[in-house]
């Protein structure tokens, strides 16, 4: 049965968002996520009776949807790793009251997948491709793919029939920012939705600097100095990027500036984790456990008045208040884990 308020939390944002990560696992190493050095194959990755079972996830689902859920965004790690993940899929999209199901893919796997996804009712698909410089997106990614392994992903998507796809990249300076004008004008010539992410410091594992953001508005004068853009309105409260129009019509590209121009002031997202712990903001500290309640039988109306608690007592503004926090940060959960 679903709430007919909206849930809010202290700054009145009300939650829509819920991103599913159904994994702690990827088959690349990207450097400002999971750097190779440090999950060699030695590193313990969640067992799998550890992680919600997809009758679990789709249980939760439905909780959350009664609370307000709109958007189902599925993340990981990376979700394609998670085995059969179009049963997920079909089970989310037979559910009541949810308006859209995504999700985030480094787009490796989506040859063999990409149909399937469609079928079982997936409605977007977006990819993260840092750069098409072959030789930079491997260092990126830890060696673990070509670009082109990720242009056959997003062709079958586009043969699936996603569309509009978005692409992601994060840039980092001396990295692939000398790139970021070759990856707008291959996009813009496709027809996806590019957009660029400033560097962010997610959890506590990739040496972030602040040296190395280039900034949104950098980024911006680097692609409108070659092919002219206009900054449009957002579409929905709570959209994360920035959006620029083409001047020439040739489509928008957006710009996710959580470092420079933070937008924790309409966030609605909520993450939970694979193994079934929600976390009310990206660079949050701690978990709020759902799948022991679950698993000891909890009723779904119990483990509604969990989340209601959880999020009516949001005060989450990471990126607002980051300049204020540098150097007594706290240890925070790693993005793989959460998702993006
Ligand atoms: S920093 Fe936290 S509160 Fe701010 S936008 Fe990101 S997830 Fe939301």
């Amino acid at each position: 049965m679903k709430d007919t308020l909206p849930l809010l939390d202290q700054f009145n944002r009300p939650f829509r968002d819920l991103r599913i990560s159904v994994t702690d696992r990827c088959n690349f190493r990207c450097t400002y996520c999971m750097p190779a050095e440090l999950f060699g194959e030695h590193y313990h990755f969640l067992p799998k009776h550890d992680l919600l079972s997809f009758e679990e996830i789709t249980r939760l689902a439905r909780v959350f949807i009664g609370l307000g859920a709109v958007k189902l965004r599925l993340t990981g790690g990376e979700p394609l790793v998670r085995q059969e993940i179009e049963i997920l899929v079909a089970q989310l999209a037979a559910l009541d009251g949810v308006e859209n199901i995504a999700m985030t893919t480094n787009g490796f796997l989506l040859p063999q997948k990409a149909q399937a996804l469609k079928e079982a009712g997936l409605h977007r698909v977006t990819v993260s491709l840092d750069s098409l410089d072959d030789t930079v997106f491997r260092r990126m990614n830890g060696g673990r793919s070509g670009v082109q392994e990720v242009l056959d992903g997003i062709a079958a998507a586009k043969q699936a029939g996603f569309a509009p796809i978005k692409i992601n990249a994060v840039v980092q300076r001396g990295v692939n920012d000398h790139t970021v004008v070759d990856l707008a004008r291959y996009c813009k010539d496709q027809g996806y939705i590019l957009r660029f992410i400033e560097y962010m410091d997610v959890g506590t594992l990739n040496g972030w600097r602040l040296d190395d953001v280039v900034s949104a508005a950098e980024i911006a004068e680097m692609i409108n100095a070659k092919m002219p853009l206009e900054l449009i309105e957002r579409n929905y409260f709570g959209e994360v990027a920035l959006r620029y129009r083409y001047q020439d019509g040739g489509g928008e590209i957006g710009l996710i500036a959580s470092v420079t121009k933070p937008f924790c002031g309409s966030c609605t997202r909520l993450r939970l984790s694979p193994e079934g712990q929600i976390y009310t903001c990206l660079f949050g500290v701690e978990g709020i456990d759902l799948r022991g309640p679950l698993r000891a039988g909890a009723s779904d109306e119990e483990i509604a008045e969990i989340v209601r608690g959880v999020w009516s007592r949001r005060t989450d503004r990471y990126s607002e208040i980051r300049t204020e926090q540098t150097g007594v940060a706290a240890p925070k959960v790693e993005m793989f884990h959460i998702g993006g």
